[in-house]
């Protein structure tokens, strides 16, 4: 590790074309030498925010920290956590960037955002150093992944705000791939995607997992088997169904290639380094590019390896808006136990596996989203598509799931053993007995983006029947 800080990268390096990793001396360090580079890297990050940004020096003082707390990695828990609605405040007080913009506005290279489903969108604005490190670590993390120069890469998702397309093009432009940034979200659009792919022949796909499945039920409807692209690696963010094994087999063996998990936050972009490498065993935790504790959700405190919690994101070299222990608010459980391709980062064995706040409570016990999905999807004669109602009847909490069955599954007997068997395991895996309707498959509609699936009709319920 030289002592500068921001590293510079060689824009025109590339590791040998049979070379397993693009940085072994980090990824494949033993985790303490790894530690000092981290250390180091960390120091100056802090050094830094608390140099050039209020937002950070204004909360750290009121905390009692400052740069000089910082003597071991473990001290990082002393700094206060940021919640997403702290950089929203900022951003109100201090528009359009908030007091954490480390740089002058003139030196943002790229302004991207989130939507802002709730109030305030959040406006990022990307440095043009930073923007070339993102490149950088997609590069290296995609290599994990098993892309070469010499791929294609169909960029199927939306050219917009949205960070993750971008990343995604970023990564795969340094890395020498030949990029083919379709997007997505137009009328028609997937159907001339599948046109293209056709005759372009990408061996990588990127989008989110439900967009992938639409894609392949819409080249079926043309008359084209998926698997007949030759499409060998697959990456995604945006969603965690890439993580969710009866998904990731889905998606495997429609396409017959490779199913890699990705993603963090868009705050924290270069978004990838939480990814899988190409033996998909949950995902790595690229630690000396962006530092992650998985937090139990009220002390922020590491819990130790083998336990969930929730991933706290610090960048570790990042000049135009740093985030240094932000919330990420998903449900996470890591490991250090090792890994094939010989990294020695911990992992997300089971990706991010929901919300901490979509997790629901019926009946008193907890349950995720992704547990429902990863359920249904092993079952044959699923028919692709589901939705969960929860609601209250006097007093008790009911679970219903709206699940389609697949077109051959033809008669009324067949079906009602379908609804069975979901029935049951879904009852095995949640500890609830849900209700099951089901419908013809393509009754319900796809979501070209992140699937909404659940209602949770409870919260009305409740309104309209308080008495004082
Ligand atoms: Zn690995």
């Amino acid at each position: 590790m030289t002592a500068t800080w921001p590293p510079r990268y060689d824009p025109t390096w590339l590791p040998p074309r049979d070379a397993e990793h693009w940085a072994p001396d980090l990824e494949c360090a033993k985790p303490t030498d790894r530690e000092a580079v981290i250390l180091a890297k960390l120091t100056a990050q802090v050094r830094y925010a608390w140099e050039r940004s209020p937002f950070y020096r204004r909360r750290w003082e009121a905390a009692g920290v400052s740069p000089t707390t910082l003597k071991t990695l473990a001290d990082l828990h002393r700094f206060p956590v940021v919640q997403k609605a702290d950089l929203r405040a900022a951003q109100a007080a201090h528009p359009p960037f908030g007091d954490y913009l480390c740089i002058e506005p003139a030196e943002v290279a790229r302004i991207h955002g989130t939507s802002g489903t709730t109030g305030r969108p959040t406006v990022f604005g990307v440095g043009r150093a930073d923007w070339e490190r993102i490149g950088e670590a997609h590069a290296r993390i995609l290599w994990g992944a098993g892309l070469r120069p010499g791929d294609t890469v169909l960029i199927a998702s939306f050219f917009s705000l949205y960070l993750g397309s971008w990343g995604a093009l970023k990564g795969c432009e340094r890395l020498r791939a030949t990029a083919f940034p379709f997007g997505a979200g137009l009328s028609g659009q997937t159907l001339m995607a599948v046109q293209w792919a056709r005759e372009l022949a990408p061996t990588a796909f990127y989008g989110t997992p439900s967009y992938a499945l639409h894609f392949a039920e819409t080249a079926r409807r043309e008359g084209i088997d998926p698997r007949a692209f030759g499409i060998r690696t697959l990456f995604f963010s945006g969603e965690p169904g890439a993580g969710i094994p009866a998904t990731k087999r889905l998606i495997e063996t429609t396409f017959g290639g490779a199913c890699i998990d990705m993603g963090s936050m868009a705050e924290m972009t270069p978004w990838m380094t939480n990814a899988e490498c190409r033996h998909r065993t949950g995902m790595h935790l690229w630690q000396d590019l962006v530092y992650t504790e998985v937090c139990h959700p009220e002390t922020w405190r590491p819990v130790p390896y083998g336990e969930e919690g929730t991933p706290v994101y610090t960048h570790l070299e990042r000049t135009s808006q740093p985030m240094i222990r932000l919330v990420s608010g998903d449900l996470a459980r890591w490991t250090d136990e090792p890994c094939p391709c010989g990294r020695t980062y911990p992992r997300l064995p089971h990706g991010l596996q929901g919300r901490i706040d979509d997790m629901f409570i019926v009946r008193g016990e907890n349950i995720y989203p992704s547990a429902i999905e990863d359920t249904l999807r092993a079952i044959d004669g699923f028919g692709g598509e589901f939705r969960v109602i929860v609601s209250r009847r006097e007093a008790m909490d009911e679970l219903l799931v709206r699940a389609e069955h697949a077109a051959d599954v033809g008669d009324v007997a067949a079906r009602a053993r379908l609804a069975q068997t979901m029935k049951e395991r879904l009852r095995a895996r949640l500890g609830v007995t849900p209700i099951v309707e089901l419908l013809p498959e393509g009754t319900l509609p796809r979501s070209e983006f992140k699937a909404r699936r659940i209602v949770d009709d409870r919260d009305l319920y409740q309104k309209g029947t308080q008495h004082a």
